[in-house]
């Protein structure tokens, strides 16, 4: 029986999930050793019909990362799904979207309208914009065609584990690594990190009062954060609370408050509503079940992009997952 097959892909995403695998160091050759790596598009010269070329399922796992953004990447996850064994939802954009769904905020015509017109550097007189077929001189060009909505990558297919994290750290990947190795993977849909919130593991949870009192909601650039403090105390919006441990505290070891990226744990179904009846708690309303539209909108309008803050990784896995477009022709 020859070695186990791995299969790297990459979606709508930063590139980060690729260094990530590269951050495994000396570990990293340990990996190539125990496995035939079969498909990694950044590394590696393997095409699309290489994969075509699996038999169904011949793949052990594929490690996908990034969300689905466009027809390519729908059509490759799909290839991927039926030619593996397993399929691990790797990092955050493919976890909860990531960054790139809240693009969700706006549809392929509103992007593209932005991107190819009206940035100011862009100089584009004639309106020329990315088209699926394009014809030179007798020659048709293709490309992939670009959806309207971001989606997560089990909002496409089928997904057994996910690796969350942006970019998931090296311990968490090789832990990964190892259970599949030594057949030791726990159930099918498991998030492979800590069960426990980001503030049960945060060092500056001993600093957080049992009842928090918000008076004003403050930017990290507008003050100078106290390193002891937890954030919450200091009137900064962290997502600790709503938010999965392992990611080793990095953004609190920096002095910057967690945005998220591991996204929830499995007690909470949307991390960012979530978080606004944790600060609802905060501003001292004390059913947070219960807040109303008034509370939440007060609340909301002290945040200059409230989006963008509860949001941040997971508005294409929430309950809102995209903007109605409606709304931003008014
Ligand atoms: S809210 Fe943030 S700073 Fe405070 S204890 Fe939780 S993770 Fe730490
Ligand atoms: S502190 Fe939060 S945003 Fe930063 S790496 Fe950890 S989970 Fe991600």
């Amino acid at each position: 029986m020859g070695k186990p097959k791995f299969a790297f892909y990459w979606c709508a995403s930063c590139g980060g999930c690729e260094e990530a695998i590269i951050d495994l160091g000396e570990d990293l050759l340990k990996v190539t050793a125990a496995v035939d790596i079969v498909l990694w598009p950044v590394a590696l010269d393997f095409k699309r019909k290489d994969v075509e070329a699996f038999e169904d399922g011949e793949i052990d796992v594929s490690f996908i990362n990034g969300a689905v953004r466009t027809e390519e990447q729908e059509e490759m996850v799909n290839l991927l799904r039926q030619k593996s064994q397993l399929v691990f939802a790797f990092g955050s954009c493919a976890h909860i979207g990531g960054i790139p769904g809240l693009a969700n905020l706006w549809n392929k015509e509103s992007i593209f309208e932005r991107v190819y017109k009206t940035v100011p550097t862009v100089n584009n007189p004639d309106n020329v914009y990315p088209k699926t077929t394009t014809d030179i001189n007798g020659n048709e060009l293709t490309l992939p065609e670009f959806y309207d909505t971001v989606r997560t990558l089990d909002q496409v297919i089928d997904v057994d584990y996910y690796i969350p994290g942006c970019a998931p750290p090296p311990d968490l990947i090789m832990n990964a690594f190892t259970a599949i190795l030594e057949g030791k993977l726990p159930a099918k849909g498991s998030v492979l990190a800590p069960e426990k919130s980001l503030c049960d593991t945060c060092p500056r949870a001993k600093s957080k009062p049992e009842k928090l009192a918000i008076k004003e909601i403050r930017r990290v650039h507008q003050v100078a954060p106290d390193p002891e403090k937890c954030f919450l105390e200091q009137g900064i919006i962290c997502l600790g609370p709503v938010t999965r441990s392992g990611c080793g505290e990095r953004c609190i070891n920096a002095n910057m408050p967690c945005r998220g990226c591991f996204g929830p744990t499995r007690e909470v179904a949307d991390q960012g509503a979530k978080m606004l009846s944790v600060i609802a708690a905060c501003f001292g309303i004390e059913n947070e079940d219960k807040i109303s539209d008034e509370e939440v909108k007060a609340i909301v309008n002290q945040v200059d992009d409230p989006v963008g803050v509860f949001y941040m990784y997971s508005l294409a896995a929430s309950v809102l997952r995209r903007r109605q477009m409606e709304q931003i022709k008014e």
